[in-house]
């Protein structure tokens, strides 16, 4: 790892970036924020958010999406030539797809992240790859930074080129820079006419093989400070180097991307020099709802696929739905998929409503629904036993239905690594978690800091805690509290009580590590994952509060999902706090540090070397251990 002068980035280093980068003010109200500090703020969340009555022209771009979707996209072709064919991608751009969240003064289609969150659920209901390759440019590429903090020119330049069908991509990771961005190599230099020079390489650059334009994250190296600019392909010293292949998602164009003394016209930075990171950072907040509306809609399919199966497949003198054993994981997977939903929906509506700050539950929304997503996608496989490891194309040669769970699982499994892992979403949150506390007692809690200024900090940790802390023990969570939820009220009691036993174990485990907090990752995110877990309850409680209110006729059935779900994640979150009080933490880490260090080698015999470790292998490998 190094910086672009050669030299090491150090972790202290590395944090200090994340720190500049990071949005530090809470203007509008958080949810999950409250959520850490012990206040169950169920106004935000309820009555959960109605969709607005549904445009007449939004109705008839799904219909014809819909359309364009079973007329025109093979998806088994697609991944089997790892290719979508330009007939497709001139098809999504003629229905306007890929300007859906362009306002319409510059041709785009001005759409809600409501909206714009359920035309990618059809898409991604029908093929994954194109939903990469709208998000990759409209999620996360030129035009979402463009809308946020483009000038008017650059719109004006810009936006309607994008509406069009212009692709873009977002070009951030390196091969040095993955969750790290301390380690940025791309540089930029000021010219005496203000324009810029860039230099470097970006790797895995989704689309980067098809666009023609890109938003850039660059380093000055003078100041250390990254800029954002946007790139247009065409310019000299712009290279489209080799194409990535994956796992899954055969279809992805993704690639290398470098540039060889790029000359930038200042008029193409965006937000402000120095701002870049904080530009991709606030970028991703919304930019990343469209994942977990994807994970969402996986989910669906795999209730709609089990289902059939469960009831069709007959084995041991019953559909295998009835054996117990697949029973329990089609109960959980369809209470699960609810949840997901009303996540999903959740966040979408808090981000269209403009007076809430989303970050934490855009950042929940990814980590959750990728993970409960994979949890599924693994059932179904299992569920569809061997048909499921098999792939479409060989089951339609077989003659039995070309279901692909293969690829689904295939197409999947990135989700819980790109646009923030799922380790990076819960330290982002951790650090949130922790924010009010870092702020009143930060500096008492710093070894580094000097003795005046711990001193100083003692009073105002005094006036905060007496009242915060107490106060995180009283407040009625029991009956006869939130009765207008009937059946469902004893779980809403629940979220309200176990917000504050949250917000008291996260302050007790400050008191008993202090800043060595920072370094019990497991302990941290066990406490993510009471949030976490706390804001899907709440979402599907809400979701299925107000379908009761309106009188839907399913309403029955949601309710009984959000039984089940909410009677399955207190059992998990009584789990995590079991394993905050007792684990094994610290004896797995020492294991981890010894197996880093070498001294379970022993284990690794037995094998032929792997070809592109064999040589480091045989020179790190001592004599003694042989094979
Ligand atoms: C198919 C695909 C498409 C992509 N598209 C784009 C794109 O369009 N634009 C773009 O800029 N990038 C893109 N990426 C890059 C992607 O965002 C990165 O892969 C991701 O950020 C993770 O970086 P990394 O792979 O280098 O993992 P690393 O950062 O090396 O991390 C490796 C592992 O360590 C964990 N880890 C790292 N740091 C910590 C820590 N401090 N604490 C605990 N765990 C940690 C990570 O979670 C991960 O599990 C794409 C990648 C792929 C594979």
């Amino acid at each position: 790892m190094a910086d672009p002068t050669g030299k090491p980035v150090s972790a202290a280093e590395a944090r200090r970036v994340a720190e500049e980068a990071r949005e530090t003010e809470w203007k509008a109200p958080s949810f999950l924020k409250q959520i850490f500090l012990g206040n169950f703020r169920l106004d935000l969340v309820h009555p959960f958010p109605e969709a607005p009555p549904e445009r007449p022209e939004f109705r008839d771009f799904m219909a014809r999406l819909e359309r364009f979707l079973m007329e025109k996209v093979d998806s088994d072709a697609i991944d089997r030539e790892g290719k979508i064919p330009p007939a497709v991608v001139a098809g999504l751009a003629e229905l306007g797809a890929f300007g859906m969240k362009i306002p319409t003064e510059y041709g785009g289609l001005g759409f809600t992240q409501r909206e714009y969150g359920d035309a990618m659920k059809l898409i991604t209901s029908r093929d994954a790859n194109l939903i990469v390759l709208l998000s990759a440019h409209q999620s996360i590429g030129v035009p979402q930074p463009l809308k946020l903090f483009g000038t008017k020119e650059q719109k004006a330049k810009y936006l309607p080129r994008l509406a069009k069908g212009e692709i873009s991509a977002f070009a951030l990771t390196e091969p040095n820079v993955g969750s790290d961005p301390a380690n940025l190599a791309t540089i930029v230099k000021k010219t005496p006419e203000g324009d810029y020079i860039l230099d470097g390489e970006k790797l895995w650059c989704t689309n980067g093989t098809v666009a023609s334009l890109f938003v850039v994250m660059a380093r000055h190296p003078d100041t250390k400070k990254i800029s954002a600019f946007i790139v247009e392909k065409a310019w000299p010293g712009v290279e489209v180097g080799d194409r990535c292949h994956f796992m899954g998602l055969k279809a992805i164009e993704n690639g290398i991307i470098r540039f060889h003394g790029v000359r930038v016209p200042k008029e193409n930075l965006l937000w402000g020099e120095g701002k870049g990171l904080k530009l991709a950072l606030i970028t991703l907040n919304t930019g990343r709802l469209t994942l977990p509306a994807s994970c969402a809609v996986l989910g669906k399919r795999c209730v709609e696929i089990c289902r059939s199966w469960g009831n069709e497949r007959v084995q041991w003198g019953e559909p295998i739905g009835r054996h117990d054993a697949i029973a329990q994981l089609l109960a959980e997977m369809a209470a699960t998929t609810f949840a997901m939903d009303a996540v999903t929906d959740l966040a979408s509506a808090m981000a269209d409503m403009h007076d809430r700050d989303i970050r934490l539950e855009a950042a929940v929304a990814k980590m959750w629904n990728s993970e409960e997503g994979w949890k599924i996608i693994d059932r179904t496989m299992q569920i569809r036993g061997g048909r499921g490891y098999e792939t479409a194309d060989s089951l339609r040669a077989r003659g039995e239905a070309p279901i692909p769970v293969e690829r689904m699982m295939r197409d999947f499994r990135i989700n819980l690594i790109f646009e923030g892992s799922s380790e990076i979403m819960r330290l982002f949150i951790a650090r949130e978690a922790l924010d009010r506390h870092l702020a009143v007692a930060g500096a008492f809690a710093d070894p580094k800091a000097p003795f005046g200024t711990r001193l100083a900090a003692l009073p105002r940790m005094a006036a905060h805690y007496a009242w915060w802390y107490p106060s995180r023990w009283l407040g009625w969570g029991r009956w006869p509290r939130f009765s207008e939820f009937g059946p469902l009220a004893g779980h809403v009691r629940y979220v309200d009580r176990t917000t504050r036993r949250l917000a008291r174990t996260i302050f007790h485990l400050m008191l008993l590590h202090g800043p060595k907090l920072e370094k019990r990752q497991a302990l941290l995110f066990r406490t993510v994952d009471v949030g976490a877990d706390l804001f899907a309850m709440a979402a599907a409680l809400a979701r299925a509060d107000q379908l009761r209110r309106a009188g839907a006729v399913e309403a029955p059935q949601a309710a009984e999902l959000a039984d089940v779900f909410s009677r399955t994640m207190r059992r998990r979150i009584a789990a995590h706090f079991r394993a905050v009080r007792g684990n094994d933490d610290v004896a797995k880490y020492a294991t981890a540090r010894r197996l880093l260090d070498g001294e379970h080698l022993w284990l690794e015999r037995g094998m032929t070397p792997m070809a592109m470790a064999a040589e480091l292998a045989a020179e790190a490998m001592p004599a003694a251990v042989g094979r």
